[in-house]
């Protein structure tokens, strides 16, 4: 006789998945007397396969693809759906990604930034960042660090045209306790409001509303701390069997 073990189907498995997630985006919103619709989940598809993003799709909006090449392929089949980029982006990339991405989390020198504007303009398109900034200090994250970014500050102004500046992006370092990301995420949300407040951001317009920071073992702290953006990927597929 062989054990008969019953797998939940895939499509159950994801419901009952989102369902926890946004369960504990809710109650984290609660506890910092936040409003639940001030949090977006980011579902991060850069490991699931496609036929579980094809079931993700019914029950979900917003999408985060690590590689540019991988987010143009999913977005030209599912084209209503919003593709953000969160990971690292080449230059020979930027094209690419402003053709397919609604938002791009991942930019993290002005060289970059400088790139995307002017390709940006070459194709007549606004464009939609958020500036990845080294909160944590470790020395193998790229982005700004937070004195670079306050310095070069009027530079990223001066180059912004067609590309708005939404807000800031970090990751924390990893670690077993979403404790320990706490601090990294405080930092980032008091850069964004010392930015935010400068008299040359305010005449320019710009607001950073957006901070995109928590990840499947760290959103808690992250929400906590005023996270607009929770990026999720593999407590969202939890439980799944690869084919
Ligand atoms: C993979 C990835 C995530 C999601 O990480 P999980 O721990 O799987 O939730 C979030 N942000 C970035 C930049 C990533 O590369």
């Amino acid at each position: 006789m062989f054990p008969i073990i019953i797998m939940m189907p895939v499509h159950e498995k994801l419901s009952q998945n989102i369902k926890t997630i946004r369960d504990e985006i809710r109650s984290a919103c609660v506890r910092a007397g936040r409003n639940e619709s001030s949090v977006s989940l980011v579902a991060v598809t850069k490991y699931a396969e496609w036929s579980w993003v094809q079931e993700l799709r019914p029950l979900h909006q917003t999408f985060g693809e690590n590689r540019p090449q991988q987010l143009a392929d999913r977005q030209t089949i599912l084209p209503d759906a919003e593709w953000h980029l969160i990971g690292q982006l080449q230059q020979n990339k930027v094209r690419l990604a402003l053709q397919h991405a609604t938002l791009i989390h991942s930019v993290d020198s002005l060289k970059l930034l400088e790139r995307i504007e002017k390709t940006a303009a070459s194709i007549n398109r606004d464009a939609h960042v958020l500036l990845q900034v080294n909160a944590s200090g470790e020395t193998t994250k790229s982005g700004f660090t937070p004195e670079e970014i306050i310095n070069e500050w009027p530079a990223v102004m001066a180059i912004c045209a067609r590309t708005h500046v939404n807000g800031l992006m970090t990751m924390a370092a990893e670690s077993e306790n979403a404790e320990h990301a706490r601090p990294t995420f405080r930092k980032l949300r008091q850069l964004r409001d010392q930015l935010a407040a400068r008299e040359d951001s305010k005449k320019a317009g710009i607001q950073l509303p957006e901070l995109s920071m928590g990840m499947s073992g760290d959103f808690i702290p992250a929400i906590e701390e005023g996270a607009t953006l929770v990026r999720i990927g593999s407590r969202l597929f939890h439980g799944l069997e690869p084919t």
